[in-house]
């Protein structure tokens, strides 16, 4: 038994998954975890991510007088380079939900965000029970994964980034994308011939998610983030990058 769980710890080491010796931060920098693909809350500029995340983030580690530093990594890798200590937090348009609170800490909610559903124009699908027995995209380990695998009789298509699940509806090869809402809006504002259901299909939270063994963090986050609130800061990032309709 010894023997097996020390070939498991080397076989996670080297896919850099846990803390093996060296941390990923220091006392002087903030390491985010995130997955640059998810405008307007993380994509890139040029080689450089940018975004309501990446803005954030870098206020709330000047607030704790620290620098950032962002590691881009599939959405599916975020919580467990925060459990590892490989990243201090994950910030990436990030849904607080059960199964991931019992892996990590989250912090108070930036925003309120919103499962919604993408489909060419004059598809026959006008609210979420259409999507039954439908062929759906979605970008894999999301929650907008998780929610449609409670839709009876549906085809679940994954994708590793939204992107590309989009791109699969514009092909005709799914009928359907469930996504975050405001990337949906960015995808179809860059697309021809695609719509969002108006019916939100869930409404959810986004928050950081900080390893359960830092509750120090967790809680120098939380009044960062009380402040940036407070004083305005967050809002005026999220109007930066998000037009009121
Ligand atoms: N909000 C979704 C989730 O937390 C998607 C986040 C993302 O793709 N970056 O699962």
């Amino acid at each position: 038994m010894k023997k097996f769980l020390a070939v498991v710890m080397v076989a996670v080491c080297a896919m850099g998954l846990a803390a093996c010796g060296s941390k990923g931060s220091s006392d002087k920098t903030l390491v985010m975890a995130t997955n640059a693909e998810f405008p307007p809350y993380e994509f890139y500029e040029g080689d450089k991510v940018v975004g309501i995340d990446a803005e954030m983030a870098a206020a709330v580690a000047e607030e704790l007088g620290m620098e950032l530093k962002i590691e881009d990594m599939a959405f599916d890798s975020i919580i467990a380079a925060v459990q590892s200590g490989k990243a201090d937090m994950g910030v990436a348009g990030m849904t607080v939900n059960e199964d991931r609170l019992k892996n990590v800490n989250f912090s108070t909610p930036y925003t309120e965000a919103a499962q919604v559903i993408i489909i060419k124009d004059g598809s026959t699908v006008a609210t979420p029970d259409d999507l039954t027995g439908k062929k759906i995209g979605v970008q894999l380990g999301t929650t907008g994964d998780i929610y449609a695998g409670d839709i009876a009789d549906a085809t679940i298509e994954r994708y590793n980034k939204g992107f590309e699940a989009v791109q699969a509806l514009l092909q005709d090869k799914i009928d359907a994308v469930i996504i975050d809402r405001e990337p949906a809006k960015v995808f179809v504002s860059q697309n021809e011939g695609l719509v969002i259901v108006d019916e939100e299909f869930t409404v959810e939270d986004y928050a950081i998610a900080i390893a359960k063994d830092n509750e120090e963090l967790l809680t120098k986050i939380n009044e960062a983030l009380a402040k940036l609130e407070a004083s305005g800061k967050l809002q005026e990032i999220k109007d930066k990058y998000i037009t009121a309709e």
